[in-house]
């Protein structure tokens, strides 16, 4: 017998695509899905531009050869790595589109608990800063949210700092701003002041962690992702400093990694914070630990 030559990788994947072609329905599409299910459906709502209603109804839609063509060239894109945020510039958080670039965090949804906690805390006409925001999405959420609520943020990159502020005037109403300053931590802010209340999802992964080598991390800007370290130095810092920028009974709320609530409660608990404890996202993992400043 003869031995059949092995298929190149290339070949594998060429025929992997080899379906879709012009006539393909979008139903047969999802039958034999290239792509996580989720990915492949916004990708047709970009590539078609139309919303997820109108997708689910068109089951029976043939694609038309430039369309199908487009459709083919995203989903290879996706395929090969590259996130669905970067491949159609977007990602939803906490109900808001949010526009995204390689230079910032694709917004994660366990970071809408940070924005749950942090809505639920703010008294009437109070003051919120959010450290480290990358592009806006707990800070333009909660000023969405909360229109008497004033709200600062920051961020060490200029570039992410662009992409918030575009953020900003994508999903607040015009006039309602939010102050912006560059720089490291609490020095970007340009004078003193007193906030109700400090949130930050820092970055939090420790260095040479393999996560930041695969999928779509890999896309991620690192030093939104690591801190170059043993994963913990943002939180040494912030809950070291936050005491000076924050009002008597003013609360200091961060995100961090599955393994990290008993290092940052106990660094809360040594800087004098009181009511230090720890909040569990939809997973059940604690994955945002805070308290309140007695003054
Ligand atoms: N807040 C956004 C979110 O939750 O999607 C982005 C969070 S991302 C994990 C961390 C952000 O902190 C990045 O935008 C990064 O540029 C910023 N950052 C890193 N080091 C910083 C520093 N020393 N001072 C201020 N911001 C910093
Ligand atoms: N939660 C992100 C992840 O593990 C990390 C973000 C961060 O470091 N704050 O993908």
């Amino acid at each position: 017998m003869t031995p059949v030559a092995p298929e190149s990788a290339k070949d594998a994947d060429a025929a992997l695509f080899a379906h879709i072609r012009g006539g393909i329905r979008i139903g047969a599409l999802f039958r034999k899905p290239v792509v996580d299910p989720v990915d492949l459906r916004i990708l047709l709502e970009y590539a078609l531009g139309i919303s997820h209603v109108q997708l689910v109804i068109q089951s029976e839609r043939e694609l038309g050869e430039k369309e199908a063509h487009i459709v083919l060239e995203l989903l290879m894109r996706r395929y090969r790595g590259e996130p669905v945020a970067h491949i159609v510039g977007e990602r939803e958080f906490y109900g808001l589109p949010f526009s995204i670039t390689p230079d910032v965090l694709i917004p994660r949804p366990e970071t809408e608990l940070l924005v749950e906690l942090a809505i639920s805390r703010l008294p009437e006409n109070g003051v919120l800063l959010d450290l480290g925001t990358g592009s806006g999405a707990i800070a333009v959420a909660v000023a969405h949210e909360r229109p008497d609520v004033s709200v600062t943020a920051t961020d060490v990159s200029p570039a992410a700092l662009d992409v918030a502020k575009e953020n900003a005037r994508r999903n607040l109403a015009a006039g309602r701003d939010i102050r912006f300053y560059q720089g490291e931590w609490f020095a970007a802010l340009p004078a003193p002041f007193r906030f109700d209340l400090i949130v930050s999802n820092p970055p939090y992964i420790v260095v040479g962690d393999v996560h930041l080598s695969a999928g779509d991390l890999r896309y991620e800007p690192q030093g939104a992702l690591t801190d170059f370290g043993d994963g913990l130095s943002a939180f040494r810092e912030l809950t070291a400093h936050a005491v000076g920028w924050l009002n008597p009974n003013g609360w200091l709320l961060m995100e961090h990694g599955y393994d990290q609530a008993e290092a940052v409660r106990k660094r809360l608990l040594a800087n004098g914070f009181a009511s230090v404890q720890s909040f569990k996202d939809l997973a059940g993992i604690e994955r945002v630990s805070g308290g309140v400043f007695p003054g």
